[in-house]
């Protein structure tokens, strides 16, 4: 698989065991690599990582885990500690974790001496769709992922055998985001994932699961790189999962526990505006067998809206909501203030 990106082409390797190989899948030679990883991630697979890289100059940044390192002080961290380091334009940064340290260290690479060359080496369910694509960025106390930019990989490496250690409330999250690409593109792969109980995956159903979400979010982003146009239907659920975990504070919801919570009042505003006909009832039932936690308590709905209208997503002071007229067939909706408020207060009941 290969992402046709507007500054270069780069492949997507998805293979179990990678990570004992990774020299065969570095194409260049680079004075200096910098792996950027979490704790958690860094004790399961880091040595792995050192060991097969084959280098003698490799330098690991190793940072606590969750969503709270994507800020503007970590990032101002990393780069002191690259300079110290003695990065250079020839070194190399790969970003070993879930999404957050994808976004982060990506980031990082996009601005160090203004952009080094990275990779994507995502370790989480999750991450398939945060790794693919080129969007890094950290977040703004007013929201998430404000301060970023459009900055391709020299290579995403994908070794879903580092999946089998992924704690079950990651799991859920991952699926969630699997969910929004199988409902905005392809109904087979939904009914796939609703046929599953996530507590007992088959390690094959999981890969096609990944291999498929993959596949959807490559195709929208060479369509659309920058998001002009067919990219945004991936923003699905997220007008109000964003909202979620920034009024909540990270770390209360997993994103793509926020995510599907987003998802659900996506197909209720289908339901109500578009008169669309959706299996909202099944997809709820399915969160719930599954102990997706998407009873939340009371929320200002006015306090929501307002956090929606600080996405980046907003035009001409409207929201534009990702809908669906059916599985696989998503619609952009400019939504207004009130409106929105209104169908969140009966959805939220
Ligand atoms: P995402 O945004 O992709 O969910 P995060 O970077 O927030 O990813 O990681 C979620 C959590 O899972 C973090 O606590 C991280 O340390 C942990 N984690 C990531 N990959 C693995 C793995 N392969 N096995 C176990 N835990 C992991
Ligand atoms: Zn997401």
């Amino acid at each position: 698989l290969q992402i046709n990106a507007t500054t270069h082409i780069y492949p997507i390797y998805i293979q179990a065991g990678i990570r004992h190989s990774l020299s065969d899948y570095i194409a260049k030679d680079y004075d200096k690599i910098l792996v950027i990883t979490d704790e958690n991630v860094a004790t399961l697979y880091l040595a792995d990582i050192r060991c097969s890289l084959h280098h003698e100059q490799v330098y690991t940044i190793t940072l606590p885990p969750g969503e709270h390192v994507k800020q503007l002080q970590t990032f101002y961290d990393i780069h002191t500690k690259a300079l110290q380091f003695g990065l250079t334009r020839q070194s190399l940064i790969i970003a070993l974790g879930g999404g957050v340290i994808g976004d982060l260290a990506g980031f990082v690479a996009a601005t160090y001496m203004r952009g080094i060359d990275y990779i994507q080496m995502p370790t989480t369910i999750l991450a398939h769709d945060s790794s693919v694509g080129g969007k890094v960025a950290i977040n703004h106390e007013y929201g998430k992922n404000l301060i970023g930019q459009f900055y391709s990989p020299q290579a995403v490496i994908y070794d879903m055998e580092t999946l089998q250690t992924l704690p079950l409330k990651e799991v859920r999250s991952g699926y969630a985001e699997l969910l929004k690409e199988a409902l905005i593109a392809e109904p087979t792969l939904y009914n796939s994932i609703l046929s599953i109980k996530i507590n007992n995956i088959v390690v094959e159903q999981l890969k096609m699961h990944v291999r498929n979400g993959i596949m959807i979010k490559a195709n929208l982003v060479e369509k659309d790189e920058k998001e002009a146009n067919e990219r945004k239907y991936l923003n699905f659920g997220h007008t109000l999962g964003h909202a979620l975990e920034t009024t909540l504070g990270y770390g209360t919801l997993a994103h793509g526990e926020a995510v599907a919570i987003g998802i659900l009042f996506a197909m209720f505003v289908s339901e109500k505006k578009l008169s669309a006909q959706l299996p909202t009832k099944d997809m709820y039932r399915w969160l719930l067998d599954n102990d997706y936690p998407i009873h939340l308590q009371e929320l200002s709905s006015t306090s929501l809206v307002k956090q929606m209208k600080l996405d980046k997503k907003v035009v001409s002071n409207h929201v534009q909501m990702v809908l669906l007229q059916a599985i696989g067939e998503p619609i952009l909706q400019k939504m207004d203030e009130a409106e929105l408020e209104g169908l969140l207060e009966q959805f939220f009941k």
